[in-house]
Formats: structure tokens, C-alpha cells, sequence
């Protein structure tokens, strides 16, 4: 069993920074020195570091349509969506120049927010992004790169099913879950979805998407790293992942190594040419539900909400 996807040759991610006041001279404010600067200089005005100031009449995206994941962005996002001026910063770099193209577009972006007391979002995902902040030097997959995040708890109230913990029919209990990453197709993957999850398992899933899209991830740059020619890629849609992908996922290292280490199979099935779902394997014997509750998932899938990375994230530019 194989699944094939288009692989682009490059890729568009951009940025937006809302504040009061965007300066026109939008370069002048990435001057300066940070960790990111040799490469912002690099990149200036050519399609992988693309600046633009935009006000609002001249806007072709809605910032009102850009949310808050955590609740704690809820100003964050109001601001952002009531905002008349912008900074765009778009990037359109080759698949194999990721994942330093996305970094850099998102340090320029941070760089200008800090020096306008702005709020950034991610456009591809449509998030507001946690502010302040910088760009790690490194690459964590968990800095916000895939909109992840949990749906509503128990579809906000209104799914009553039973908690496994006190009632074995609560382990398929409802299907109120469904959950899609936003931001694998900037580095050449197509993103991923789970769905028919009951409530209570709504941790399991995201970290099952978290892992694959860390394995696939991996996988990916080794394959772009042998310089294919081919534009479409075939994968086999039986993956083996590891603790080490989640481990990976979040940047750390920290976390006990296993021995042997605990491998578990996922199955991928095309939606569409950009779409794959995640499924248990073949061979099991049960629901989505029954392989999320169950013993062959590593127990820190069902666990860790947030796991800090090995390297600091750096002070605001
Ligand atoms: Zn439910």
C-alpha cells in the first residue's frame, strides 16, 4: 500500500504584522543585531523575503477571519482584527531551502512586530501567534508551524458522553472530533486530518498528528536531500513512529530513551492529492477510538499537552 502526492517546487508562506503604526521603510527596522539578520540581509527584497505595508482598503485577506487558538490571545486577535495598518511579509522560497525560508520570514515578521508593538499572524494558518516572541535558531515543529491545537473541550459543553475512566461505552462514546493540520503543505507535504475521535481522546489524536507530521516531516528532507527530479512522491501508507518522533516533535531530548523503543504503526489514506488521513494500522483490530485508548500508543501520546524544546527561544529582537 503506497500514497502518491504533488510535491511543488517551491512554496508561499506568509505573514502580517497589525500595529497603530506601520513605517513606510518596513527593511530599516529589521537592521540590527540578531541571530537572523546575515539572512534577512540575503533574502531582502527578492520572492523568499518580500516586504509590504498595506492598509486596510488595499487588503485582498480578511483580517477579521484570523483567530485566536489559546484564550489567552483573545486581545491579541481583537487587535489584530480591528487593525488599519500592516506589514506583509511573504516568502516564496524552494521546498528545499526549508525549512530556513519559513524561519527567516517569521524572524522578519517578529522583528518588525517588536519594534511596532504589533500583533503577528501566521496568514497559512490563519492564527495570531503568541506575542512577544522570536525565532528560535533551530527548527521545532511545535513553534506554532502546523495550527494544532484542541478543539473545543467535549464539542463546548454539549457532547455529554461517558468518560472511559468510569464507563467502558465511553471509549466510543461520540465522534465529535476532527482534526486537520495547517501548515505541512509550505514545506512540500500534504497536511493531515483525523476524524470520528470521541471527546475524550481529543489529546491522543493531536499528538498522533503531531508525530506523523514529524515523521513524515523527517522523512521528506532525507528524500528532498537525494535531489529528486520527480515532482510527485510515493510513500508507503504504513508508517512506523516512535517515541523519537514525538520527542522530536517538540524539540527535546530530554525525555527518558526507551529501550527498545516503543514503535507504533499509523496507516495514511489519500482524501485528496493534498489531504491524507490518519488511521490505526490494517491489522487492528478496533476503532479509532479503541487504538487511541489502548496500549499500542506510547502513554506521553495520551499525556503531554506542551513540552518545552531543548533550546531556549531567544529574547524579542
Ligand atoms: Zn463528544
Amino acid at each position: 500500500m503506497t500514497v502518491t502526492f504533488p510535491v511543488p517546487s517551491t512554496t508561499t508562506s506568509r505573514f502580517a504584522v497589525a500595529a497603530d503604526h506601520i513605517p513606510h521603510d518596513l527593511a530599516a527596522l529589521l537592521r540590527g543585531p540578531h541571530a537572523f539578520e546575515p539572512h534577512i540581509t540575503g533574502r531582502l527584497g527578492s520572492p523568499p523575503l518580500d516586504l509590504r505595508r498595506e492598509d486596510l482598503g488595499d487588503l485582498r485577506w480578511d483580517p477579521a477571519q484570523i483567530k485566536a487558538v489559546h484564550p489567552g490571545q483573545r486581545r491579541d486577535q481583537q487587535a489584530f482584527g480591528s487593525a488599519t495598518q500592516f506589514a506583509v511579509v511573504t516568502s516564496t522560497a524552494p521546498i528545499t531551502d526549508q525549512p530556513r525560508g519559513v524561519q527567516v520570514a517569521r524572524a522578519a515578521a517578529y522583528a518588525i512586530a517588536a519594534a511596532t508593538d504589533g500583533v503577528v499572524a501566521d496568514l497559512i494558518i490563519g492564527d495570531v501567534l503568541p506575542q512577544p516572541t522570536a525565532e528560535r535558531t533551530s527548527f521545532v515543529l511545535a513553534d506554532n508551524w502546523l495550527g494544532d491545537a484542541l478543539p473545543p473541550f467535549r464539542a463546548n459543553g454539549r457532547c455529554t458522553a461517558a468518560d472511559p475512566d468510569r464507563d467502558p461505552e465511553g471509549v466510543n462514546g461520540c465522534s465529535c472530533v476532527r482534526l486537520r493540520t495547517h501548515g505541512l503543505r509550505r514545506f512540500g507535504l500534504p497536511e493531515l486530518q483525523i476524524t470520528d475521535v470521541a471527546c475524550p481522546h481529543d489529546l491522543a489524536a493531536l499528538n498522533v498528528l503531531r508525530t506523523t507530521a514529524r515523521h513524515l516531516l523527517t522523512d521528506h528532507w532525507s528524500w528532498l536531500a537525494t535531489g529528486p527530479v520527480s515532482r510527485t512522491r510515493t510513500i508507503s501508507a504504513v508508517r512506523r513512529l516512535t517515541q523519537g518522533d514525538f520527542n522530536e516533535f517538540w524539540g527535546s531530548s530530554r525525555r527518558e530513551h526507551l529501550s527498545p523503543p516503543i514503535i507504533f504503526e499509523a496507516r495514511l489514506t489519500p482524501i485528496t492529492a493534498r489531504l491524507l488521513s490518519v488511521h490505526p494500522p490494517h491489522d487492528f483490530d478496533g476503532t479509532v477510538n479503541d487504538w487511541l485508548w489502548g496500549d499500542a500508543l506510547p502513554l506521553s501520546i495520551r499525556d503531554i499537552l506542551s513540552s518545552p524544546a531543548d533550546i531556549p527561544l531567544p529574547r524579542a529582537a
